[in-house]
């Protein structure tokens, strides 16, 4: 039986763009900043449309919450190959507190709805870097969790994943329905294509609020402050092997 896929997409700022903290430091600098679709779940969705060119998966529904803008990950996501979106509607005031609890209750709704069996997130967003997402909507939903996945492979209508951990690669198989995390290594994510996109442009994107799922975002945290990292003190130079030994004698590092 194929599989009905959910991947979850964020929007974040680019990779590449040098994120500046806002000068009453409650945040970083988001307006006229690029944004595109989180990293790793660029390589959810490559590999949820993998699972359907090979036939393993019937259906790919993209999900993002966040404000109307949320929308461009999904339309990318309908570009590389996703049949459906859903955009979960969460104000900009009201997404600066959203947190992992929040979009996994969202997400752990949405998969019951749509009768999911596999749900593939990113590791982690890179803006936030919490990497709990995954974890929780498997603990909510009580299914098994396969995460930091570096290959997935469908086996006996369940799932054979290989993860990424310290200094090696672990095996596991898991039943479906389960969660995967997606690491780096598991995928190359294409490029949606004009045509595709054009295409994309097309298709619809069901719009839903948290409380339309009963789910209550009200913040659990607050942030207190947001720090630039500390600026790298400029280093200095020596003329030679031994004015090195010598000054780190004297530094009293060796
Ligand atoms: P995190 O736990 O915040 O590091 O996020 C891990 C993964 O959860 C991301 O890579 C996404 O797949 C998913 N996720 C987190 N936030 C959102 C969101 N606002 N909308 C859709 N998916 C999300």
């Amino acid at each position: 039986m194929a599989m009905r896929v959910m991947v979850g997409v964020k929007r974040v700022i680019d990779y590449a763009v040098r994120v500046r903290v806002k000068s009453d430091r409650t945040g970083v600098v988001t307006d006229n900043v690029k944004h595109s679709m989180n990293p790793f779940d660029e390589i959810a969705v490559e590999e949820a449309v993998r699972l359907k060119e090979k036939k393993a998966a019937s259906e790919i529904v993209a999900v993002s919450c966040g404000p109307t803008q949320a929308q461009e990950v999904l339309r990318t996501a309908l570009a590389m190959g996703a049949d459906k979106a859903i955009h979960v509607e969460v104000p900009a005031k009201e997404y600066e507190n959203l947190s992992p609890i929040h979009v996994a209750n969202i997400i752990a709704k949405l998969a019951k709805e749509e009768k999911i069996d596999l749900v593939i997130l990113g590791k982690q967003a890179i803006d936030d870097d919490c990497n709990q997402t995954g974890q929780m909507v498997a603990a909510l939903l009580n299914w098994p969790q396969a995460t930091f996945a570096s290959e997935v492979a469908p086996e006996n209508g369940g799932l054979k994943v290989t993860r990424e951990i310290d200094g090696g690669l672990e095996v596991v198989k898991v039943k479906l329905p389960a969660v995967v995390t997606t690491d780096l290594r598991l995928n190359q994510p294409r490029y949606a294509t004009l045509p595709n996109i054009m295409k994309a442009k097309k298709k619809p994107i069901d719009k839903k609020t948290p409380a339309d799922l009963g789910v209550d975002v009200a913040p659990r945290q607050e942030i207190v402050s947001v720090e630039e990292p500390p600026v790298r003190k400029a280093g200095s130079k020596v003329e030679s092997v031994e004015d090195l030994v010598k000054k780190l004698k004297e530094a009293g590092r060796i």
